[in-house]
């Protein structure tokens, strides 16, 4: 930098006319350089910066956090937002990102851009799970990814940390389906997909395997079970087919639903939404899960929706 400083002078001779502006330059640099100690980084230990301004603690950073972060005022409040997670997630969108029709990317926004003042050195964002909230001291027990615990003092407490997704007890729930909630499990969903179109590939496969493989089980007739279903049947007569023609015929959806499609909308919706995922080749089943297997979805009751019309639900045997 001193050696750019010092040519200065000597292009400027060369570029007499822009003597002004580059003299000007010259003052503001050297001004920057001589006024401003430069500072050592503070470290995690010494961060936030205290203000004297009360501490707003904001534990998520989902729709509800989000929107609170990005609505309050940061000359009023030194802002901490503590979640596993450095990014809301826009869930509408999820489900086309089991499929690759967006990239996951798309589809979260890190937590900075949505309030900027979080970068400032008096406002933080820690990537951890709050584990317990103590009111009378007024602080948040928390811990890392990585195991480490810490707490964080607070004068004002936003608890924005939405539901869990559950497994209402069903065996196998966990170790063998994939949630939609977050990118990480949208992105598990689509690896997951991907493997098995490839697995199906392999020359000797068992038709009975290619079967499995090529078979897509979504639990759940709301409106997510009904996007992901959606997507996937654009996914297989687009993408799929212009692929992989003889895979993207072997490929089957079904969509188990214990009680009505898309219970809570009106009934015209749900005519219109089960006529049309019926047209899309999805397999309607009424049932309810009762264990998941390493290679099987166990129903209680089983009952295909024949012509799936709500107001006519119209049971018959099982295929
Ligand atoms: C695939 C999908 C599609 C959807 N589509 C729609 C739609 O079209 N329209 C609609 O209105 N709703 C939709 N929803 C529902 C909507 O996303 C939820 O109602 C909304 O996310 C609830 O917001 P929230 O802020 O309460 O919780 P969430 O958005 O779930 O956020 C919870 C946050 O808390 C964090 N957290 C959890 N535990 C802790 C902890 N211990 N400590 C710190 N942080 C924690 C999580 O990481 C997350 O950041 C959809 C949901 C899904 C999953």
């Amino acid at each position: 930098m001193k050696a750019l400083l010092a040519s200065l002078p000597a292009i400027a001779r060369q570029h007499r006319q822009f003597l002004p502006t580059i003299a000007g330059s010259i003052r503001i640099v050297q001004r920057e350089y001589a006024i401003i100690p430069k500072a050592a980084p503070a470290t995690a230990d010494q961060l936030p910066l205290r203000t004297g301004r009360p501490r707003l603690v904001i534990l998520g950073t989902g729709w509800a956090a989000a929107r609170l972060a990005h609505d309050i005022d940061p000359k009023l409040y030194d802002i901490t937002v503590i979640s596993p997670r450095n990014h809301m997630v826009f869930t509408p969108l999820l489900a086309s990102t089991t499929v690759g029709t967006l990239e996951p990317r798309s589809v979260a926004v890190h937590m900075n851009d949505i309030q900027p003042a979080l970068s400032s050195p008096s406002n933080s964002l820690y990537i951890a799970e709050a584990q317990a909230v103590d009111p009378a001291g007024r602080t948040v027990t928390c811990r890392s990814a990585d195991g480490v615990s810490f707490s964080v003092s607070y004068d004002k407490l936003a608890i924005c940390t939405g539901s869990q997704g559950s497994t209402f007890g069903i065996p196998g729930v966990l170790e063998h389906a994939h949630f939609l909630r977050d990118v990480k499990q949208a992105e598990s969903i689509r690896q997951r997909l991907i493997e098995n179109l490839a697995l199906a590939g392999i020359p000797g496969r068992a038709l009975s395997d290619w079967q499995r493989l090529l078979h897509v089980v979504i639990v759940g007739g709301g409106p997510t079970g009904v996007e992901v279903a959606g997507e996937l049947t654009d996914f297989i007569s687009n993408e799929l087919r212009a692929l992989y023609p003889e895979r993207a015929r072997g490929m089957r959806v079904t969509l188990v639903e214990a009680r009505e499609l898309l219970g809570s909308f009106d009934a015209s919706l749900r005519e219109y939404a089960a006529r049309k995922l019926i047209r899309r080749g999805v397999v309607l089943k009424k049932g309810v899960v009762h264990e998941v297997t390493e290679r099987d979805v166990v129903l209680k009751v089983c009952e295909p929706l024949r012509r799936f019309l709500p107001r006519v639900i119209n049971l018959v045997h099982d295929v």
